[in-house]
This record gives structure tokens, sequence and C-alpha cells, in this order.
């Protein structure tokens, strides 16, 4: 089974995410667990805490079908120091965060050399600081985003994603997420069967699908190669519905959270779905 549903709000608490799932018939759902605009958040409450786990089972919801996200400001490549070791003190804060809340999906965009240095020294200093987050943290895995590849920010090829995993030391808690916009925008062509086929051949002879751990599914108002990050409404983009029908029936990506992120929430019931009825079987 796929776990459907989009990056819902949490206004009033994080404890407010599954009814808010559930009001639009999602299986599973995307969550920030603070304001991701903000370096520093109150910790989360026991009540909150409670409230949060007691809504899980109340509206049948499991942990592994929520994917959390992490605060925009993490840049955990950044090649200063001091930057870096916030980021990194920030995310250990983010995987407790997730750890108090019974969850075990952390998604984060890699990190970016800022210009100042190349790829592959920023995906050696990302993989470096994922084992310091790993080494302080407990059962929460990390899972790294496929990016547009815009500016240098790292991620917007699979050999990045990959070359990540290979420097991190505890495998079983490092993990990717593919977000169709993204790698839409890197320039990887899932329109038609035929590409669609051979992007998943290469990301699985590239990464693995081992390693998959999420899906954001969004269609892009930009176009193909743009590295652009733009989303757009399912099926009303440059990509079009017949990529996230391929995807719906694709076993390799069973178990996981599949996260909407799209723009028109007053669309995500009838999006949620459409998914899930491409899904069926599944
Ligand atoms: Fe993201
Ligand atoms: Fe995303
Ligand atoms: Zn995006």
């Amino acid at each position: 089974m796929k776990y459907i549903g989009p990056h819902v709000h949490t206004a009033g608490g994080v404890h407010a995410a599954p009814a808010n799932a559930s009001s639009v018939g999602a299986t599973g759902f995307g969550i920030f667990t603070k304001n991701q605009r903000q370096w520093n958040s109150r910790p989360l409450e026991t009540n909150v805490i409670d409230a949060f786990k007691k809504n899980m089972e109340l509206y049948g919801y499991e942990p592994k079908a929520v994917l959390v996200h992490d605060s925009y400001l993490i840049n955990i490549g950044n090649p200063d120091n001091d930057k870096r070791s916030r980021s990194i003190d920030a995310l250990i804060d983010e995987a407790k965060r997730c750890e108090a809340l019974g969850l075990a999906l952390l998604n984060i965009h890699p990190g970016s050399g800022v210009n100042a240095i190349d790829a592959s020294g920023c995906v050696a200093i990302i993989a470096e600081s994922l084992n310091a987050v790993l080494d302080k943290t407990n059962g929460v895995t990390i899972v790294l985003e496929a990016t547009a590849g815009q500016g240098s920010g790292v991620g917007g090829r699979f050999e990045e994603l990959a070359g990540i995993i290979d420097i991190v030391e505890d495998k079983a808690r490092v993990g990717v997420c593919i977000d169709t916009c993204h790698i839409f925008a890197a320039g990887y062509d899932i329109r038609e069967a035929e590409g669609y086929s051979s992007v998943m051949a290469e990301f699985d002879r590239i990464v693995g699908f081992k390693y998959i751990r999420g899906l954001h599914l969004n269609d892009a108002k930009s176009a193909l190669g743009s590295r652009l990050d733009r989303h757009e409404s399912i099926g009303k983009g440059h990509i079009g519905i017949g990529a996230f029908k391929l995807l719906m029936e694709d076993a390799r990506f069973d178990g996981i959270p599949c996260v909407l992120e799209t723009p028109n929430e007053e669309g995500w019931g009838e999006e949620v779905e459409m998914l899930k009825k491409m899904a069926i079987g599944r």
C-alpha cells in the first residue's frame, strides 16, 4: 500500500495534523514539526506529544505513513564551520522532535556549497555532517530529497545523492526522497512510460531503490531541465497526469509516504482521491 496525502498544516500544534490529513481522505501525510522559517522553536510540550500520538491512532495513521520535512534554513553542506555547526545542531533538534513524536522519517534538502565549493566537496561535507547527526540521535532516518539542481545546491543528480550515501556510516538510517517536480526540473523526463522506465532504472543503478523512503508528488510549473522549483497541482503542469499514474502503479514506491506539496489546497481532496484510485491494488 502507498501512503498518500498532502503536507498538512499544523496551525495550533503538530497534534492537529492527523485530523487535517483525515479531512482530505489521506492515508499518509507530511508535516513540519516547527516553524520552517525560524531557527528556534520551543521544545514540543508533553501534552502536544501525547495528543499527537493519540490522534495518530484515532485517525488511523501509522508512523511510517508520515514524512517530516525539516526547516528551510538548515544547510549541513555549508563550508563555513560556524554556520554548518548551527545547521547540524538544528538538524539534531529536528531529529529529536521526530523521536519524541514517534516518527522515523525526516526529509531534508541535502545542502548547498553556497558558491564557495564545488559539488563533490559539498557532497563530502554533507555526508560528514550526517554522520555527526546520526551519531547523536536514535531511530530517525534522514531522507535526502532530490532537488531541482538550482544554484550550488547538491542533489540535482542521482550521482550526488549516491555520493552522500557512500560516505554515510550508518546506511540503515539514510534514505532518499524523489520529488517529481524537482527531478523533472533537474532534467529527468518521466512523462512517458519509456522515459519513466529509464529514469527509474538509472535511479536504481546509481542510488538503489533499497534507499527510497519517500516521494513528493508535485506537477511542475517549470519546464524540463529548467532547474526551477515551481510546484503545480497534479495534472496541471508540464509533467502531466501520465507520470503520476506510472508512479502510483509502481510497486517500488509501496510502503512509503507519497506527499503532495501542491499549491491549491482546495484541490487536495480530489488529488488524494485520484492518486488513491491510481494506486488501487497496490
Ligand atoms: Fe523539500
Ligand atoms: Fe519536495
Ligand atoms: Zn520543491
